[in-house]
This record gives C-alpha cells, sequence and structure tokens, in this order.
C-alpha cells in the first residue's frame, strides 16, 4: 500500500514579487519602450507579474551597455578579480536559494523538491566552478599554454548574446553567463517568455553583487526580441539553447556574419535496459529519466529500450512505481510532477500522445487526481511502439515515455541511434565492457551508465547532429567564449 502524505507546501512568502518587471540594462532597472505581457503561474493559472517586452531598440540599448562595459572594464580586469564577483554572485546564490527556489517553482510549474535540490544548487556550484577559471585560461586547452610558446594567450570574444528556454531557467542562465563571464566577456540575456522572473530575479543579484553596470543585461520578451538580439550587428557571440526548429532559424541569421555560434538544442534519448541490469535501480532510472521536470527535459530518456526477455517484469515493476509518483502543486515538497508550464507546451503534449494512440501504440497513464485549475499531464508510458511512430522519432517534451525492445546490443544501438538527435543515452548493465562498447558506439553528447540526468559543472554537456553545436560546462564550457 502506497503511503498518504500530509500537504506540505513550501510558503511562498519568502519572494518578494512586484507586480511588474522592467529590463535589467547598464545595471538598472528601466522600462522598455514596448507593451508587456503576462507571467502566469502554470499550476494556478495565477498573474504572478507583467513583464516588459524588449523592442529592437531596447535590444540596442542592451548591446550597447554590454559594449561599453566590455570595453571600459570587464575585458581589461585581472582575472583574478573578475573571479571575485562570480564568487560572489555564487555565495548569494546560496544565501537567497530558498528565495530563488520558490520562485522558479512558482513561475515554472517545477517541483520544489527539484528547484531546491537539483537546480538551484547546480547554478551556484556552475558559477563557483567558473569562478575558479576565471585567473587560470592559459591552463584551460594545451594551445594556451602560459609559457606562450603554442598559440596566443586565451582573449574574451566580445559582446555574447545568450538565449535559453524555459524548462531550466535559472540552471541554462548559469550554463551560458557564468563560463562567458569569466573569460572576459559582457552578455545580454533573454529567457523564455514564460518564465523571465528568475532571470530578473538574477539581475538584482547582480547589483547585490556589485557587478559592474552593463556586465549582465536582461531583456525579456518572446521570440520578436530574441530574433532582434541574435540580429544585432553589434554582438560577436551567440548561444543559444531551445528547440532545433528555431536553432536552425539562428543558424540562417547568424551564417555569413562574424558571430561565433553555439547551439543546445533538442533531444529524443534512448535508455537502455539490458537483461541483467539490476532492474529496480534500473526502473527508479528509467521514471528519474523521463519524469524528472515533467519530462521537460532536453536530454530526457524518452525512449526506453528493454532487452526482450525483461520486458514484461520491467514494465510491470515502470507501471507499479509510476502509481506512487505525486502529482499537483509544485510548492509541496511531497510533489514528484508538477505542472506542465504553458498551455501551448501541453497541447503539443496532448497531441502527439493522440497521435501515438492513433498510430496504434498502447497508452497508459498512472492513475492520479489531476488539480482542476492549471496545466497538468498524467505520468504516461507507450508501449506496442515501432520505430516509425511520431512518439518515437519526435520531442514530446513531457512526461510521456515510448518504449521499444531488443535482443542484441547490435539491436539496441541500431535503434537508439535511429533518430536525428543526438544529446543523451542511457545504459543499464552489469558489465563494464558492455557500458564501454556501448558508450563507444552511441550518437550521443553524453552517455550515463546505471544513472540519468546526473550534472556537474565540471563535465561538458552537448550534442551532435540535430542536437546542437559546442559544449557548455566543464573545461570545454570555455572554448565557446574564449577567441581562439
Ligand atoms: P524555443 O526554441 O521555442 O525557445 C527558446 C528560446 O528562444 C526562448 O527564449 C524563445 O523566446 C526564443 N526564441 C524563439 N524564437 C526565436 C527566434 N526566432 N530567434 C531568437 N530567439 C527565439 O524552445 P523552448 O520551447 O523554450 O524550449 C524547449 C526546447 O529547448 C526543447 O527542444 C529542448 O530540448 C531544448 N533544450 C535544449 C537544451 C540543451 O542543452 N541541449 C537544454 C534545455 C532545453
Amino acid at each position: 500500500m502506497a503511503f498518504d502524505y500530509a500537504p506540505a507546501p513550501e510558503s511562498r512568502a519568502v519572494v518578494d514579487l512586484a507586480s511588474s518587471y522592467g529590463l535589467f540594462i547598464g545595471g538598472e532597472f528601466v522600462d522598455g519602450s514596448g507593451s508587456s505581457f503576462k507571467s502566469i503561474s502554470p499550476a494556478t493559472e495565477e498573474v504572478l507579474a507583467e513583464v516588459a517586452e524588449a523592442t529592437e531598440a531596447d535590444a540596442d540599448k542592451a548591446v550597447a551597455a554590454a559594449r561599453r562595459a566590455y570595453a571600459r572594464t570587464w575585458s581589461t580586469m585581472p582575472g583574478s578579480e573578475r573571479a571575485k564577483y562570480l564568487y560572489r554572485i555564487a555565495r548569494i546564490i546560496q544565501e537567497r536559494s530558498r528565495e530563488l527556489a520558490v520562485l522558479e517553482s512558482l513561475d515554472n510549474g517545477k517541483p520544489i523538491r527539484e528547484a531546491r535540490d537539483v537546480d538551484v544548487p547546480l547554478v551556484a556550484a556552475y558559477f563557483f566552478y567558473y569562478a575558479g577559471w576565471a585567473d587560470k585560461l592559459e591552463y584551460a586547452a594545451p594551445s594556451w599554454q602560459p609559457d606562450g610558446s603554442r598559440g596566443s594567450a586565451p582573449a574574451p570574444l566580445g559582446v555574447a548574446a545568450q538565449v535559453i528556454p524555459w524548462n531550466f531557467p535559472l540552471l541554462m542562465l548559469a550554463w551560458k553567463v557564468a563560463p562567458a563571464l569569466a573569460c572576459g566577456n559582457t552578455v545580454v540575456l533573454k529567457p523564455a517568455e514564460t518564465t523571465a522572473l528568475t532571470a530578473l530575479f538574477f539581475g538584482e543579484i547582480c547589483q547585490q553583487a556589485d557587478l559592474p553596470p552593463g556586465v549582465v543585461n536582461i531583456i525579456t520578451g518572446a521570440g520578436e526580441t530574441g530574433r532582434a538580439l541574435v540580429a544585432h550587428p553589434d554582438v560577436d557571440k551567440v548561444a543559444f539553447t531551445g528547440s532545433t526548429e528555431v536553432g536552425k532559424e539562428i543558424a540562417r541569421a547568424v551564417a555569413g556574419t562574424k558571430k561565433s555560434l553555439t547551439l543546445e538544442l533538442g533531444g529524443k534519448a534512448a535508455n537502455i535496459v539490458f537483461d541483467d541490469a539490476p532492474i529496480d535501480q534500473a526502473v527508479e532510472g528509467v521514471v528519474n529519466g523521463i519524469f524528472f521536470n515533467q519530462g521537460h527535459v532536453c536530454c530526457a530518456g524518452s525512449r526506453l529500450l528493454v532487452q526482450e526477455s525483461v520486458f514484461d517484469d520491467v514494465m510491470t515493476r515502470l507501471k507499479r512505481r509510476m502509481k506512487t509518483l505525486r502529482v499537483g502543486d509544485p510548492l509541496d515538497k511531497n510533489t514528484d510532477v508538477g505542472a506542465i508550464n504553458s498551455p501551448q507546451q501541453l497541447a503539443k503534449i496532448q497531441e502527439l500522445t493522440a497521435v501515438g494512440e492513433a498510430e496504434g501504440a498502447q497508452r497508459w497513464s498512472a492513475p492520479c487526481d489531476l488539480p482542476d485549475r492549471g496545466y497538468w499531464f498524467a505520468p504516461t508510458v507507450f508501449t506496442e511502439v515501432s520505430q516509425a511512430h511520431r512518439i518515437a522519432r519526435e520531442e514530446i517534451f513531457g512526461p510521456v515515455l515510448s518504449v521499444l525492445t531488443f535482443r542484441t546490443p547490435a539491436e539496441a544501438v541500431e535503434k537508439a541511434n535511429n533518430t536525428p538527435f543526438g544529446l543523451s543515452a542511457g545504459v543499464w548493465t552489469d558489465k563494464g565492457s558492455l557500458i564501454l562498447w556501448m558508450a563507444n558506439q552511441l550518437r550521443a553528447g553524453v552517455v550515463w551508465a546505471n544513472t540519468f540526468n546526473q550534472f556537474d559543472p565540471t563535465s561538458p554537456f552537448g550534442g551532435y547532429k540535430e542536437s546542437g553545436y559546442g559544449r557548455e560546462g566543464g573545461r570545454h564550457g570555455l572554448e565557446a567564449y574564449l577567441a581562439h
């Protein structure tokens, strides 16, 4: 019998929400020159705040502020001085972690447990990690030796335009802002339109850290704002995380310019369970792989490949485990699966799952009471999925798992690699040699073995094929922000 849990809601009183927010340009919050839009809590549909929609003129002001800060202070400041600011930011993130976690959960719909225990600690960790690199850039790559014998000294690129998605708003900010600043670049960041509030809070943190004005600028808005920022002629570097479709558009916009580009795009990862794997542990990893953050994860293990001989066993245990997932109020500390971030995303999940049924796959959803208001989707698994089904090929970006089977390692590799994406993969087996063989065969930027969705600032992350190019995290993450 599953336990009943008494509600354990986190207080939202720690968050001091303003009714409206401007843009963070040149170290100050300023009014935008355009209209505004509403940021909505996906769990309750409550309007949290009005946020300015930045125009081309606002993007221009932000880039100009970043350019001034680049020329006057940041690019010429010794790395050891830049590091002090980054350490300070990291410490303030830790000090204000409760506010940040509650705000992220409110605005995004993710469970407070994940915002508190995963997102915010990682955000601080990325700032600490890149703070440590700021005065050691000569050691970042072999060609940048401090004795000057090979290559020239590492130099920043200039002004970086950074556009990020809504699934890990603060974490994606950290992945972009921390390495850029460590290398001496200044930034203009555009958060996603449904999750701008923690980025704006980060603007306050920059003020609190006394970061020189203009080193970080934050402009809010939707696709048009992003488009204006990416197209700005005085931008030296574009870093984008988001859908493959928009990534392709950005690649076209940047082609033929002097701007350097990194793209972190979508995924359709295979999580591969062999018959010798510890099944309960693997099932836990499968659940974490697809239901963490409502499946709004680029590297989600959205295709489960199970060796045929253990298929029945895995499915029985998986469904039993899925029945215990608690779906509901993101601010409740017991919640495992929160709200879908937006009505548009919910409609996309509903459309693709309906196609899955229409194409003949068998759908099973965990029995759960979904709240009346807000955007929700029950954890769902599809069996009898073929590789041709859209639910096996397209990124659903929701709590939906498609299960396929295989007989041999070679068949598992062929099916896992049969995708236009190549971001991540998981392998569950008792045999170290099989793990190493699989890791060599899988065309994915990250391969996890007997675990899934593990992140660490020291470890590079990024894709192959339509999952993008360039790496974020680790020493490799510095390369995207240095001239070489
Ligand atoms: P999206 O591409 O719709 O939007 C991403 C960002 O781009 C938003 O800030 C949006 O306002 C902006 N944007 C939209 N059109 C633009 C344009 N023409 N020019 C410039 N900016 C524009 O993606 P999303 O729905 O917010 O995010 C989900 C996607 O992000 C998924 O495909 C997911 O896999 C991917 N993602 C990838 C990674 C990774 O590291 N590879 C990490 C997280 C999310």
